[in-house]
C-alpha cells in the first residue's frame, strides 16, 4: 500500500481533503470501531450510537464510490485501543505513508504520532476543512494579541471572510446584536415552536443500537429517541428545516431556557458539524443567503454566525494552543465530587431536574442549560473540575474533546482563572427565574440564600462571592458584582456558608433534596 487513509470517526467529511490524491490501485482507507473510544470516557448510549452509526454510513458510500476500505467492526476484532489496531494495521499493510486529518484529541494525536513514529511511517496531517482557519492560522492571529478574547477573533474572522461585510464595515453598522438577542421567555413561556426534522434510525443504525444496548447496558442514556442526522444528505435536510423554521426566531430567544422544551430555536446542528457531516462554511453561507434574501434578521443570522465563525473557530484553534495543560487547571482549588443527580437526575432543584433529565433523554441540552445550569451549579459547588470535563465529554452527542474541554474547563469553570473568559459566568437562582421558567415549579426560592427554602444557586453563589473575594473584588470586569457582598451583614454571610455547607454535604452524601429533606 501507499498511502493508509486513517478516517477517524469525527472526519466524515465526504470531500475529505484526506482522500484527494487517492489513488484506488494503490492506497487504503482505513477506518476502526475501538472499543476504548466509547469506554476510555464513559459515554451517552446516544453519543456511541451516533459515532458508530455515521461511521458505517460512511464506509458504505465511500465503498460505493469505490474507494478500497479496511473497516474493523466492533466485536469482530481484538484490538482494545486505537494504537493497537493501528499498529496491526501498519505491520498488515506496510503502507509508505499515513495520511489523515488532525484528529479532535490532543491524546488521540499523540497515539498516531507514536503509532507512525514506532513503525517508521511518515504521516501526513491535513487540515480538516470543517474549520475555515487552520491551526496554524489561528496561532499566527494568537501571537500578534496580548488577550485572546472572543470579540477580537471574531471580528478579525469577518474581515478574513467577508462574512456579513460590506466592504470594510460589518453588515448592519454593527458586530454584534446581543442587546436584540437576549429576550426572557416572560412568565408565560416560549410558546409553539415548530419540532425540528427528525430522523428515524435506518437499518444500520437500528443494528447499532441493537449492538450498543447489548455492549454498553450499563451507560449512562436512552435510545427511545434517538433521531440524529447520521448523513451529510440528512444534516444538509437538516440545515434546511433550521432555516426555514426556526433561524428567524434564533437570536431574541437564544439565551432563553424553558421546562421540557428540548431544541427551542436552535439548530441542533453541532454533532453534524463536529462528524463532519456537514462543514461549517456551509451553514454560514446558507445563513447569510437567508438573511441578504431578507428572510431572516440581520440580529439572529449575526446572533448565530457568531456561534460559529466566532466561537467554534476560536474554540477549536485555542483547544491546541493550550494543550495539554489545560486539563490540569484548577484554580479554585475546587475538589468536590459530581453529585449521583448528574448521572441520574434524582434531584429536587427544577432546573437541573428537568435540564439532567432531557440530556439522558437525548444527548442535548442548548447552550445556556449547559452554561447556566448544569455547568454554573458545579462551578458554584465547587466540583472538581476533571469530574465535571468528563460528564460533559460522556453526556452529549456532540462532544469531541476539542470543543467539550474548553468549554468546560475554560468558559463554564474558570479554572484556567481566564484564559478564555474575561471573567466567572457566575449567576444566582434570580437569573434563573428571569430567563426561564423552572422556578415556578421549584421547591426552592431563587430570591432566599438562607432558609429551608432557600435556593442552592442563590446559596452556592454568595458562597462563592465571599470565598473567592479576594481574586476578584479589585477586578475590573467582576468589581461591581464584588461589592454586593459589602451589603451584606457578618451574620447573614456566615449563616449563608454554613447553608452551603449542608447542601454540599446531602450532595456527597448522594441525597436526592440538596437542602430539605420535605421535599
Ligand atoms: P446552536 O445554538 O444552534 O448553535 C449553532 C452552532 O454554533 C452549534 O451547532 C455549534 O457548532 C456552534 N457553537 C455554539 N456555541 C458554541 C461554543 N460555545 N463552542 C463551540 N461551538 C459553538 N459544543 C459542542 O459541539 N460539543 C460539546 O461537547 C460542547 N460542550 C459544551 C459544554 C459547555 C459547558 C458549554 C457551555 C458549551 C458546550 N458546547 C459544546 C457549545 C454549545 O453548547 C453547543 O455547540 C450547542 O449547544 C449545540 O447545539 P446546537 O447545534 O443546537 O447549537
Amino acid at each position: 500500500v501507499r498511502h493508509l487513509v486513517v478516517i477517524l470517526g469525527d472526519h466524515l467529511d465526504p470531500d475529505s481533503p484526506a482522500l484527494e490524491d487517492f489513488d484506488p490501485d494503490q492506497d487504503l482507507c482505513w477506518m476502526a470501531e475501538i472499543p476504548e473510544e466509547s469506554t476510555i470516557v464513559w459515554s451517552h448510549k446516544a453519543r456511541i450510537t451516533l459515532f458508530l452509526s455515521a461511521m458505517r454510513h460512511h464506509a458504505a458510500a465511500l465503498r460505493q464510490r469505490g474507494f478500497p476500505l479496511e473497516y474493523l467492526i466492533l466485536g469482530t476484532h481484538p484490538y482494545q485501543s486505537m494504537s493497537q489496531a493501528l499498529e496491526a494495521a501498519l505491520r498488515r499493510w506496510q503502507p509508505k505513508q499515513i495520511i489523515s486529518l488532525r484528529p479532535g484529541t490532543w491524546q488521540l494525536r499523540e497515539t498516531i504520532r507514536h503509532c507512525a513514529e514506532s513503525g517508521q511511517v511518515p504521516w501526513q496531517e491535513r487540515h480538516n476543512l470543517n474549520f475555515l482557519f487552520s491551526v496554524s492560522e489561528f496561532g499566527q492571529w494568537a501571537e500578534s494579541r496580548r488577550q485572546m478574547r472572543l470579540e477580537f477573533w471574531y471580528r478579525h474572522a469577518r474581515q478574513k471572510t467577508g462574512i456579513l461585510m460590506q466592504k470594510e464595515q460589518p453588515v448592519g453598522g454593527r458586530w454584534n446584536f446581543d442587546p436584540e438577542n437576549r429576550r426572557s421567555p416572560g412568565s408565560q413561556g416560549p410558546g409553539w415552536i415548530p419540532e425540528p426534522l427528525s430522523f428515524p434510525p435506518d437499518a444500520i443504525t437500528q443494528e447499532v443500537m441493537t449492538l450498543v444496548a447489548v455492549q454498553f447496558a450499563k451507560h449512562p442514556g436512552s435510545l427511545e429517541h434517538f433521531d440524529w442526522p447520521v448523513t451529510p444528505q440528512q444534516a444538509q435536510a437538516a440545515l434546511q428545516d433550521f432555516l426555514d423554521n426556526r433561524l428567524a426566531q434564533f437570536g431574541p430567544l437564544q439565551d432563553a431556557f424553558w421546562p421540557g422544551q428540548v431544541w427551542l430555536y436552535h439548530s441542533r446542528l453541532s454533532a453534524a458539524l463536529n462528524l463532519g457531516l456537514i462543514r461549517a462554511i456551509t451553514v454560514i453561507r446558507a445563513v447569510e443567503e437567508n438573511f441578504q434574501a431578507g428572510k431572516v434578521s440581520i440580529a439572529s443570522a449575526e446572533g448565530f454566525i457568531r456561534q460559529i465563525l466566532g466561537w467554534r473557530e476560536y474554540i477549536h484553534g485555542l483547544y491546541w494552543l493550550h494543550m495539554p495543560q489545560w486539563l490540569q487547571q484548577n484554580i479554585f482549588q475546587a475538589h468536590q465530587p459530581l453529585p449521583e443527580f448528574y448521572w441520574t437526575a434524582k434531584t429536587d432543584m427544577s432546573c437541573l431536574q428537568d435540564t439532567i433529565a432531557r440530556t439522558l433523554e437525548h444527548g442535548y441540552a442548548h447552550h445556556i442549560e449547559r452554561l447556566m445550569i448544569t455547568g454554573l451549579f458545579a462551578l458554584l459547588l465547587g466540583v472538581e473540575p476533571e469530574a465535571i470535563h468528563r460528564w460533559f465529554l460522556a453526556i452529549y452527542v456532540d462532544a469531541v474533546e476539542w470543543v467539550e474541554l474548553p468549554n468546560v474547563i475554560g468558559m463554564s469553570q474558570y479554572a484556567d482563572g481566564g484564559w478564555m473568559a474575561s471573567k466567572p459566568y457566575v449567576a444566582s437562582g434570580n437569573y434563573l427565574q428571569k430567563m426561564g421558567g423552572h422556578c415556578q415549579r421549584c421547591p426552592y426560592e431563587p430570591k432566599l440564600a438562607t432558609g429551608a427554602k432557600a435556593c442552592p444557586f442563590t446559596v452556592l453563589y454568595w458562597d462563592f462571592l465571599q470565598t473567592h473575594q479576594e481574586r476578584f473584588r479589585q477586578h475590573p470586569r467582576t468589581a461591581l458584582q464584588w461589592k454586593h457582598l459589602e451589603r451584606m451583614s457578618g451574620e447573614h454571610l456566615a449563616a449563608i456558608r454554613a447553608q452551603a455547607q449542608v447542601i454540599r454535604k446531602n450532595l456527597e452524601d448522594g441525597h436526592a433534596f440538596a437542602l430539605n429533606k420535605m421535599h
